[in-house]
């Protein structure tokens, strides 16, 4: 089977972030199907969206998965699910997120994966995450070293 190599991009806000992101990662990891490449240092980041809400803890995960897309997404959303995710606001607090940033270098359009994740250009706790792992990277035609420098750190810093 046919291994491609993807980058998740993780994120939380409640219950201790920090252990959340580590039990995800450690979720991952156990999954037949994936095989961890690298896992980026973790960043603090100011709220998207609503602010009345704490800080994220973010990072982005490389791997090697033989799974479609579509079943890598359905595999994350039941970690995030198993992680005690409640989905209410858009944009609001999370226990656990999980986005499939890039998958190989397909181009996905469907109603439930849009792959290169929307907002990656934009958002700095999803760029700079990335571009500790992965320098080189090239995104629809784009260098990531040119995204993430026309993107300002917006407050997002790494946790020594
Ligand atoms: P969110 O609440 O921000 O985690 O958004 C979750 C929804 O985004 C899910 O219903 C997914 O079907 C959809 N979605 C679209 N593209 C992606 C992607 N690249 N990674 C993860 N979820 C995605």
């Amino acid at each position: 089977m046919t291994k491609v190599v993807a980058y998740l991009g993780l994120g939380s806000n409640l219950q201790t972030p920090i252990l959340q992101l580590q039990s995800a990662r450690n979720a991952i990891q156990e999954m037949d199907a994936i095989e961890e490449i690298s896992f980026s240092s973790l960043y603090r980041s100011p709220p998207m969206g609503p602010q009345d809400q704490p800080d994220y803890v973010n990072a982005v995960m490389e791997i090697y998965t033989t799974l479609e897309a579509l079943a890598l997404l359905s595999a994350m959303q039941q970690i995030e699910n198993e992680q005690g995710r409640v989905r209410s606001q858009r944009w609001g607090a999370r226990t656990l997120d999980i986005d499939i940033l890039l998958y190989g270098d397909k181009q996905i359009h469907l109603a439930e994966l849009i792959v290169p994740h929307i907002g990656i250009k934009e958002r700095a706790f999803v760029l700079y995450p990335l571009f500790e792992i992965a320098p080189n990277l090239v995104i629809d035609n784009q260098k990531l070293i040119d995204m993430v420098n026309a993107c300002p750190l917006n407050g997002v810093e790494r946790i020594a």
